[in-house]
């Protein structure tokens, strides 16, 4: 199976007030936050490294560096992650990949993309809303065309059927989330999900 389901307490706090109805935009920003911070410890866990020597104030020894990451926000629901990323990625880059999901088909649809090379790179795509996969996997073809081959997606909720459709798709691709919800109702939402994640992030209900 390609989804680590994180299991930590920070992240299930931050999850609940997701998750709560009555949480508002400036709160849910800032759990948005702080639960992400959770997911890219884990997601970074097999990073790259590399060592090179450096001198503390007693003597010379050997450090590390991280190099060569790039996140990718699904636009715009994505945005609600990419600070926590800023904060702990050392050197990170930012592409873009913008898609709305067609509301009569559920299909994804691309209104913006601008990504780097990424033939070298370690992909983040930070995806919240894992629900028929179609959007993720839209992303995931997008950052291949640039050259990518290391790719983890980091989502706040998955579905089953985003997670079957991920593995039929791309099943080289780590999917690193904090819930792994019951199913998807008619309109293709996450239940018990948090709703509609860009609305809720921007206040846009
Ligand atoms: N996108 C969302 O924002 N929420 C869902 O439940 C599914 C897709």
């Amino acid at each position: 199976m390609n989804l680590t389901v994180i299991d930590h307490p920070l992240t299930r706090h931050y999850l609940t007030v997701l998750r709560d109805k009555d949480t508002q935009p400036q709160n849910f920003r800032a759990a948005a936050k702080g639960l992400t911070y959770t997911l890219v410890f884990e997601a970074t866990k097999r990073l790259p490294i590399e060592a090179c020597e450096i001198e503390t104030p007693m003597e010379r020894t050997i450090g590390y560096t991280v190099e060569d990451v790039v996140a990718v926000p699904v636009l715009r629901a994505g945005l609600g992650m990419l600070d926590a990323v800023l904060d702990t990625i050392p050197n990170v880059k930012v592409g873009f990949a913008g898609v709305a999901r067609d509301e009569a088909t559920a299909l994804p649809q691309e209104y913006y993309s601008k990504l780097p090379d990424l033939s070298e790179a370690f992909v983040l795509i930070c995806e919240p809303m894992l629900a028929t996969g179609g959007s993720l996997s839209w992303a995931v073809d997008k950052v291949k065309s640039s050259g990518a081959h290391t790719i983890t997606a980091l989502c706040v909720v998955t579905a089953p059927d985003g997670v079957k459709r991920m593995y039929e798709d791309h099943p080289d691709v780590h999917i690193v989330a904090a819930a792994h919800d019951r199913e998807l109702n008619d309109a293709k939402y996450i239940v018990p999900g948090l709703g509609d994640m860009g609305d809720r992030l921007f206040g846009t209900l």
